[in-house]
């Protein structure tokens, strides 16, 4: 069929975002189709398997998994685990022979980040970090803006990631799983974007959590997170992060020239990008025309485009590692009280 030169994916965890964000997003990708499915909900994962045309032969659970070995319908997994599940189901996932493409944050730990590069090198398979932003099309402008140099010598940076968890039972409130609270699961996005627009690393952080002792959702995890990195042109980010805020997105980044910002950032859909332009005199700002486009078909077809043409993918495991590092940096300044050399 005309369709045929699409990579297959096996989702591996049917949770809120791959019902909700990845599964969709596959109809709107050019190079992908869903060909397998990995759940501890067999009941449910058949139910899934049924709407997207998946055989029930290719639905497995979390011990058949290696199993997908034996499966030529399935060239990449796409790992939707909570946080600390990443490592073994990437290093399972690539000495099946498969390519793979793992959420965000990469892993809870930076020598779990490591092992699952060591194992995807040894296998010979490609390793992707799922950052959408870096596939969002208002995010490409603007970094298209500031490497063009619309903005001048880059300065500041704001940004803030804020939701309000419910459940106090979930995984996300559970260090073992998630690895900490609103800093590895939304504040990561701050401090991937300030990475990625700046293309810079810091060279030290300073931070503080906040984790209120009656609220029975943060007895394991930080309820919000204050973040300064300072970077070697002088440029400096600051953004905060939070679990128990209103649901706020927002990031700005000041140079000597102008100031651009998206709002909101980091969401689903909806972004916009505006910024600063001097007209006539006067300061006006400017809004372009970006079409929108699926964050997620857009990341998996850039995963499918690098297995297909055997490209190393724009956010390989070495950027998941690089924020897990920081992030680590953040924790420890938070503990300590002083600033972290990277
Ligand atoms: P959910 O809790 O909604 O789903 C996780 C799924 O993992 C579950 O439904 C379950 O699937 C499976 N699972 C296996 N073992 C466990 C366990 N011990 N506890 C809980 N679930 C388990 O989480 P999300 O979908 O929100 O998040 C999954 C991953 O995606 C995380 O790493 C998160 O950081 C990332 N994420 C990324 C986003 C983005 O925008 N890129 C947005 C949201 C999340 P099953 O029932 O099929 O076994």
């Amino acid at each position: 069929e005309s369709r045929d030169h699409r990579t297959g994916f096996a989702i591996v965890g049917l949770g809120r975002l791959a019902l909700g964000e990845i599964l969709p997003a596959m109809g709107k990708s050019k190079y992908c189709k869903p060909t397998a499915l990995v759940s501890g909900d067999r009941q449910k994962a058949l139910k899934i398997a049924a709407q997207y045309g998946i055989k029930e032969s290719s639905v497995y659970d979390y011990t058949t998994y290696d199993q997908l070995a034996r499966n030529p319908d399935v060239q990449v997994i796409y790992i939707v685990l909570p946080n600390s599940m990443h490592a073994d189901f990437t290093v399972r996932g690539a000495r099946a022979g498969k390519h793979i493409l793992c959420e965000k944050p990469m892993a809870t730990t930076a020598k779990d980040c490591e092992r699952m590069i060591a194992a995807c090198e040894q296998a010979k398979v490609k390793l992707m970090i799922a950052y959408r932003s870096q596939y969002e099309p208002n995010d490409l402008a603007l970094i298209k803006m500031i490497r063009a140099g619309k903005l001048g010598k880059l300065r500041q940076y704001i940004a803030t990631n804020s939701q309000n968890q419910g459940d106090p039972t979930q995984w996300r409130q559970k260090k073992a799983l998630a690895g900490g609270g609103c800093m590895p699961d939304v504040g990561v996005y701050c401090l991937n974007a300030a990475r990625f627009l700046s293309d810079e690393e810091p060279y030290e952080v300073q931070a503080t959590i906040v984790q209120p002792k009656d609220d029975p959702r943060f007895a394991e995890v930080e309820a919000s997170c204050q973040v300064i990195a300072k970077f070697p042109s002088g440029f400096v980010a600051t953004f905060n992060s939070s679990y128990n805020a209103h649901k706020s997105q927002f990031l700005r980044i000041e140079g000597v020239e102008a100031f651009a910002e998206l709002n909101s950032a980091f969401a689903y859909h909806g972004i916009k990008l505006r910024y600063s332009k001097l007209i006539d005199g006067q300061e006006i700002m400017h809004e372009p025309s970006i079409e929108e486009k699926d964050q997620f078909a857009e990341e998996m077809d850039h995963m499918a485009l690098c297995v297909q043409k055997n490209l190393k993918p724009h956010t390989p495991g070495e950027e998941g590692l690089q924020d897990q590092r920081i992030t680590d940096a953040i924790y420890e300044s938070a503990r300590t009280g002083k600033a972290v050399k990277l």
